[in-house]
């Protein structure tokens, strides 16, 4: 073989290598589809996990059903050499001032968190939620299962956490059962601000609320296609911000918008079968989630989610009428559905908590010329850079250019109007960060 041909060759196989990581692939593996389907069946049968409901009872109620997931937790972290750190977060909800609150009552989140070798402080979290709700959500005895809502995210961060606690990761992951949500989002509030006092450094948030759902109430069923809100921009940045994006743009690029494109491309990549769409949007219509407290002190975070809900399925009451059997019940569940939205979670959290941290400034620059500059900081952990780039109309980083340990490059024949540009720090083991879109201006 000519030396050439060898060398294409090498050129080749590296790219390859850089592309994919077996261990991806292996986690992919992992996730039991009857584990988490023992899971929900575990969560339904304490009754009701209202938020509100019995916390004595050792079978019934909130109390038994977080008491269990801690003792999961402390399963799974028995089984890795201790690697989980295992705690309750709680916060103090009053009746006075919030109208679907029935009585007074400790919002008791459990939360284990996997530290990270490299950069203990950064954070990237999964959550579902413990608490269920009947039809009236202030009504915390009558029978609510939450199967799919939201025991099946519940049960997928349970069982993320068994597979990744087989690995080290160079970021912390957190592995999170949130309460309160059906009330007001009380648990996501309360982690939110304990993330803030601590100075978590967060990377991303996952929230998974319903995702084992897989026939919509219009007909439609659907085992590959599943959702990602994202909201366009940060709510709580500086009115300034907001100004000068009316003339250098990125209004669809905030930071939970760049997670969302991430989770988009790295499912893409190692699970080809399945149909991710990214919605631009906080959340549904309308309707909330606890994905919002963090976006609400201005933390990357997003929702996963099914594609097709079943409204007869969300909070009812379990009866029949006019022939239609009402309730979120386990019958609904598809853990199969499941087991792919928790791989979903999994290969995105142990991505990024392999990857370098993600430049922190950027900037760009390229006003009446015919190329576009971008300078950034350089990331401890990365072995280069690369500079993304897509046509203004396109959702998702469509082109890229690897350009090495740099910290500016120009891109040549680049008329900077016609493209968002954005930069990820890559790793020596190939994994990337998160695209930060520029967030500085260079002037000439
Ligand atoms: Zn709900």
């Amino acid at each position: 073989m000519k030396q050439t041909t060898i060398y294409i060759l090498l050129f080749f196989t590296s790219i390859i290598t850089a592309q994919t990581n077996q261990k991806i692939y292996d986690i992919i593996e992992a996730v039991s589809a009857e584990r988490i389907e023992k899971d929900i069946e575990t969560l339904v049968n304490f009754g009701t996990r209202n938020t509100f409901s019995d916390t004595l009872s050792d079978t019934r109620g909130i109390g038994a059903a977080r008491r269990w997931i801690k003792q999961e937790f402390e399963n799974i972290s028995k089984d890795c050499n201790n690697c989980l750190d295992v705690f309750y977060q709680k916060d103090y909800v009053t009746k006075k001032g919030n109208n679907r609150v029935p009585h007074d009552a400790w919002v008791v989140n459990v939360i284990a968190i996997q530290k990270g070798t490299k950069y203990p402080n950064s954070y990237i979290i999964m959550s579902g939620d413990i608490d269920s709700r009947a039809s009236d959500t202030m009504d915390f005895t009558t029978d609510a299962p939450g199967a799919n809502d939201n025991a099946s995210g519940m049960a997928g961060t349970i069982e993320a956490a068994r597979v990744l606690s087989n690995y080290k990761f160079e970021h912390s992951i957190v592995y999170v059962g949130l309460s309160g949500e059906e009330q007001g989002l009380f648990g996501g509030k309360g982690l939110a601000n304990y993330a803030k006092n601590h100075n978590w450094d967060i990377v991303g948030v996952f929230n998974n609320d319903m995702i084992g759902n897989i026939k919509g109430v219009d007909g439609v069923i659907d085992n590959r296609a599943f959702r990602i809100f994202s909201e366009p921009v940060p709510a709580n940045e500086p009115e300034q911000t907001r100004n000068l994006r009316r003339f250098y743009g990125g209004e669809v690029d905030g930071i939970s918008r760049q997670l969302a494109r991430y989770i988009h491309k790295t499912t893409k990549t190692y699970m080809p079968e399945m149909n991710p769409m990214m919605i631009y949007r906080l959340d549904r219509f309308g309707r909330g989630g606890h994905h919002r407290p963090f976006n609400d002190l201005g933390f990357p975070a997003i929702r996963i989610m099914e594609a097709h809900e079943n409204y007869t399925q969300q909070h009812q009451d379990i009866r029949e009428e006019n022939g239609i059997k009402y309730g979120d019940v386990l019958e609904h569940v598809n853990f199969n559905y499941a087991k792919k939205l928790t791989a979903v979670n999994a290969i995105n959290l142990a991505s990024l908590a392999s990857a370098p941290p993600a430049p922190k400034e950027v900037a760009i620059g390229g006003i009446v010329e015919a190329s576009a500059k971008l300078k950034w900081n350089k990331v401890d952990g990365a072995k280069g850079y690369k500079i993304y780039w897509r046509d203004t109309t396109s959702p998702t980083w469509d082109y890229s250019r690897y350009v090495g340990d740099v910290s500016e490059f120009t891109l040549e024949g680049f008329v900077i109007d016609n493209y968002f540009f954005g930069i990820a720090a890559i790793g020596e083991n190939g994994f990337e960060s998160i695209v930060t879109f520029p967030n500085a201006i260079i002037r000439n």
